[in-house]
């Protein structure tokens, strides 16, 4: 071994780059969080070849004193904390001092600043050699500051290496800004990426341009099928949009978590959204989201990783309750609804500031399917004409009162299609609905309600129906058969290799039992032991639901129908299936008047 050396700055800087400066997205990062930290309200991004030959980033905060400038390049050297107890309450972005003295050893960076607004003479840094001396010259700039680094990794050729192409790596950088857009929208924003307007934010503050900024980022569909939620718990507020279940990805790649203003990602609140989505979504998809939550600073801890997208919460159970339940009461209004709206926005209703009127905006917590967005929704006075117009066309569809306000969300049955799909009228048009789809959530719903209480209550069967197991089978019901009494079915053991069903639930009357109890049997022996059964109840109970349904080409008479529709009205989680289809859709008279090219 040779003898123990100081480190020289550069080289002690190229080391702890590594840590923070992995490739043009983390530099944009940085960059961009030292300006909101300084109170920027406007953002310029330049960035050339995906950042990796040049990334520029000018802001109107708060500026550096041109004696100052050194400090800012030096490693540790911080203005956000002076003692630990700050940390404990960090309220800034950066904190750790080291960003810029890490990027200034892996490119050629220049800092230029003027925290004045009476003057625009700044002055301009760069640090050069391998003491990172730097190198001070005045400089012509408004209040604000810019950063300018160029030629990224060029003397770390094996970071350099590492570089993927020009698309991918701007991809990784304009997710960065979609991100930090995201968290603060009254900041406005702008990225030209080789000269070209990529993205341009306006600042956002009330809540229609928020929602505009968030379609603008996450894209139009997405907005159209979200709940805007906004629930206290505690000294815990969560806000945010939630797409609907019907409105699922392939990848998790809609899913923005943001505390306290700093986007996270974080296996306790990805467990908690997939919990309260557990039983809407389809499987194998993943949820969208751009959710936020505040929460007292001195609750979460943020210096857990140098790029700080991880944190710890103190009450960690408490922040899992507090997502999951409020993800999960959303979710459950996502039925038919009538054109109320359910959630309360934090400044109450969104209220078009031009006109004075209440904006009809989607995303809004009307709780409504995909399809019954709620952007075309007719106004009460439109639907009330559309019901007199349709009443005099077809009096039968309505009830006999006149109070077009009676037409509940899924109006009457018509008729049936195929056997498949039903077919009703109500005040904006025309209602389809998936009768098996939606009969397996309300019964689904049911038996979980039962569940709830304990017992699903049983009926004896008129004549009890032996069945053919293996040894293994037999051996499941003998095990389980507390399971089994919880399910409402009795089931005794008639022989080595059979069984004698004695009772099943109310509500699977008339499915088949054979198929049914095999396949509880099959459940219990894929989920294993019994204390295991209570996390799959659910998965039972859906499994049972979709026997107790009925089935495609069942016909239904006029009435049944229309219970069903009442029964789609009143059960959470209706607008989807358990496996996280929809239900139901509708056509308005005004897309079906667009159909047949009737101007009206
Ligand atoms: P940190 O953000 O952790 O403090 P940085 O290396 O990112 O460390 O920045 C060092 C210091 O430089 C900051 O604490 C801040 O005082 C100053 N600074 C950096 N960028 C800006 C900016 N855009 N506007 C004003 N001050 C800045
Ligand atoms: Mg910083």
């Amino acid at each position: 071994m040779s003898r123990i050396q100081r480190l020289s700055p550069r080289l002690a800087n190229q080391i702890a780059a590594g840590e923070v400066v992995e490739r043009p997205a983390s530099v944009v990062k940085e960059v961009l969080e030292n300006s909101l930290d300084a109170g920027a309200s406007r953002i310029e991004i330049d960035v050339e070849a995906a950042g990796s030959k040049l990334i520029r980033i000018r802001d109107n905060g708060a500026g550096i004193d041109s004696e100052d400038l050194p400090l800012a390049l030096s490693r540790h050297a911080t203005s956000k904390i002076v003692s630990l107890e700050d940390l404990e309450c960090v309220g800034s972005l950066g904190f750790r001092g080291e960003a810029l003295a890490s990027i200034g050893s892996v490119s050629r960076l220049t800092l230029t600043s003027n925290p004045r607004d009476d003057s625009s003479e700044g002055c301009t840094a760069l640090c050069e050699g391998r003491d990172m001396e730097v190198q001070l010259r005045p400089a012509s700039h408004p209040r604000g500051t810019t950063v300018e680094v160029r030629d990224l990794f060029f003397n770390t050729p094996a970071r350099r290496k590492f570089l993927r192409t020009e698309k991918t790596e701007f991809n990784h950088l304009e997710e960065v800004v979609k991100r930090l857009a995201l968290s603060r929208f009254e900041v406005g924003f702008m990225l030209r990426h080789n000269g070209k307007v990529i993205h341009s934010l306006a600042s956002a503050n009330s809540v229609a341009e928020r929602q505009r900024r968030v379609a603008a980022v996450c894209g139009p569909a997405f907005i159209e099928q979200a709940l805007f939620i906004d629930v206290q718990r505690g000294d815990m507020r969560l806000w945010g949009w939630i797409g609907l279940p019907t409105f699922s990805r392939s990848q998790s790649d809609l899913q923005y978590f943001f505390v306290n203003g700093r986007v996270i990602r974080d296996k306790l609140v990805a467990h908690a959204v997939k919990q309260a989505y557990r039983d809407v979504l389809f499987h194998g998809r993943h949820s969208a989201f751009v959710l936020y939550l505040e929460l007292d600073p001195t609750q979460v801890d943020v210096n857990v990783h140098p790029g700080k997208h991880e944190v710890r919460f103190r009450d960690s159970r408490a922040v899992h309750q507090c997502i999951f339940s409020g993800l999960h009461r959303a979710l459950a209004d996502v039925r038919p609804v009538s054109a109320q709206p359910t959630v309360a926005t934090p400044e109450g209703l969104a209220v078009d500031t031009q006109t004075g009127e209440i904006a009809r905006q989607p995303g809004l917590g009307w709780g409504a399917p995909a399809a019954y967005s709620p952007s075309s929704m007719p106004s009460l006075g439109q639907a009330r004409e559309q019901v007199r117009s349709y009443a005099g066309l077809h009096p039968a569809a309505l009830p006999a009162s006149d109070t077009p306000e009676a037409v509940p969300p899924l109006g009457y049955a018509l008729a049936q299609l195929k056997g498949i799909y039903i077919l009703a009228e109500n005040a904006e048009g025309l209602v389809l609905v998936d009768m098996h789809a939606a009969h397996e959530r309300i019964t689904y719903e049911r038996l979980k309600a039962a569940r709830a209480l304990d017992v699903i209550p049983g009926q004896p069967l008129l004549v009890p129906e032996a069945i053919a197991v293996s040894e293994r089978e037999v051996a499941l019901v003998q095990d389980h058969a507390d399971v089994f009494a919880r399910l409402g079915l009795v089931v005794d053991v008639a022989g080595e290799e059979s069984l004698m069903v004695r009772q099943i639930p109310v509500t699977l009357r008339g499915s088949d039992v054979a198929a049914l109890v095999r396949d509880v049997l099959s459940d219990l022996a894929e989920y294993g032991s019994s204390d295991r059964i209570e996390a799959h109840m659910d998965e039972i109970l859906s499994t049972m639901a979709c026997h107790g349904s009925v089935r495609a080409n069942r016909r239904l008479t006029v009435p049944e129908m229309n219970a069903l529709l009442r029964d789609m009205e009143e059960t959470e989680r209706s607008g989807q299936c358990n496996h996280g289809r929809p239900t139901w859709t509708r056509m308005t008279l005004d897309e079906l008047d667009k159909l047949f090219l009737r101007g009206r």
